[in-house]
């Protein structure tokens, strides 16, 4: 990974501020390589410093190869603090923070140590902007990430059958992940049964499949640092001609999705393209979430896939694409995969078929 191309291409952009103090642990990770779970990346225009504990003495000089490394007995922010500190900065210098992932306690702490002459300021979202758009590594990885996870959804036909368990179904599918070499799931298995196939987010439970209905699983993996995310709903029984219509109507409204991803579009129009089309044959008070998100070292990262988001889809973005349709007390139909934007046009990473599964 080119860290010292990104961490260059941030001092780049650093116009105003002294120092920027990067505090979440995927940007830390995407700068500067540590995977641990503790440390502070401090950028200053000319050079870089990690700070971490003694815990990751070892794993940060390992990883951590374009910023300078910083050992402390205290918490990592506290040594950054004192360390800008004693920085000679000039008066009134200003110390860029990530606002959304500084806790107001270190925020303190960070205040107390640095004195007057120093003024903290939100920092713009630098990296996670530069993180949108993933370089051929990171293509590769999460390439990777998507073949892997994908594989699990044979697990997934294998084990869902009525009487079964919600979490038995996930549990299968986190044991064939591990086994196959994932570090983790990339968040907690969504398996919902019947009527709970209605619930967006309906993470696995005790509750049992039942003999008829849909079931929504929607999983993924980390692989190498990088996450994948895909859904499929099956139907377990014999699906009526209502449930058929139902799953491809929720298909198409995809694949119009997909049909509108490329360079120069606005994310909104993307989600714009999936929510027009259940609109216009009733179903658009039922797609109650946003078309999707940005994936990389998170699960969720920029762009928001959602209504009235004006980011512009660019070669190397991977995004999501997941409409879904949702009657409360009845059903639920999602279907999701992990789309490249191109050159051109996109292509559709996950390369698992969309045709109604009945088992
Ligand atoms: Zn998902
Ligand atoms: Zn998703």
């Amino acid at each position: 990974m080119d860290h010292a191309g990104r961490l260059r291409r941030l001092q780049e952009q650093l116009r105003g501020f002294d120092a920027i103090l990067v505090s979440h642990l995927p940007n830390i990770r995407y700068l500067c390589g540590f995977t641990g779970s503790s440390g502070v990346l401090l950028v200053f225009p000319k050079k870089a410093v990690f700070f971490t504990d003694g815990r990751y003495t070892e794993q940060a000089r390992e990883e951590v190869k374009a910023a300078r490394i910083v050992v402390s007995r205290k918490p990592a922010i506290l040594a950054a603090a004192e360390f800008l500190a004693k920085q000679k900065l000039g008066r009134n210098a200003r110390v860029g923070v990530e606002a959304e992932y500084l806790s107001l306690a270190n925020r303190g702490r960070i205040t107390f140590a640095l004195g007057k002459t120093f003024r903290l300021k939100e920092a713009p979202p630098l990296v996670e902007m530069a993180r949108m758009v993933k370089d051929e590594e990171e293509i590769e990885r999460i390439t990777a990430a998507v073949l892997m996870g994908a594989s699990l959804f044979d697990t997934t036909l294998k084990t869902v059958r009525p009487g079964i368990k919600e979490n038995e179904v996930a549990a299968e599918m986190e044991y064939v992940a591990r086994r196959a070499g994932a570090e983790q799931m990339s968040f907690e298995t969504i398996i919902a049964s019947g009527k709970r196939s209605a619930l967006p987010h309906g993470r696995a439970s005790e509750a049992t499949v039942p003999r008829q209905g849909f079931v929504v699983c929607d999983f993924g993996v980390i692989l190498a640092g990088y996450c994948s995310d895909m859904t499929r709903t099956v139907y377990v029984g014999r699906p009526s001609g209502e449930a058929r219509d139902f799953y491809e109507a929720v298909r198409a409204a995809q694949l119009a999705a997909i049909a509108a991803v490329r360079p120069g579009v606005a994310v909104g129009e993307v989600d714009q393209a999936a929510r027009k089309f259940l609109k216009r044959i009733g179903l658009g008070r039922f797609f109650s979430h946003s078309t999707g998100h940005g994936v990389g070292l998170e699960i969720h990262e920029r762009p928001r896939v959602a209504a009235g988001q004006t980011e512009i889809l660019q070669a190397g973005m991977v995004i999501t694409i997941e409409p879904g349709a949702y009657i409360p007390g009845k059903w639920g139909v999602r279907i999701e995969d992990m789309v490249l934007v191109t050159e051109t046009g996109c292509e559709v990473l996950t390369p698992t078929s969309k045709e109604l599964v009945a088992v």
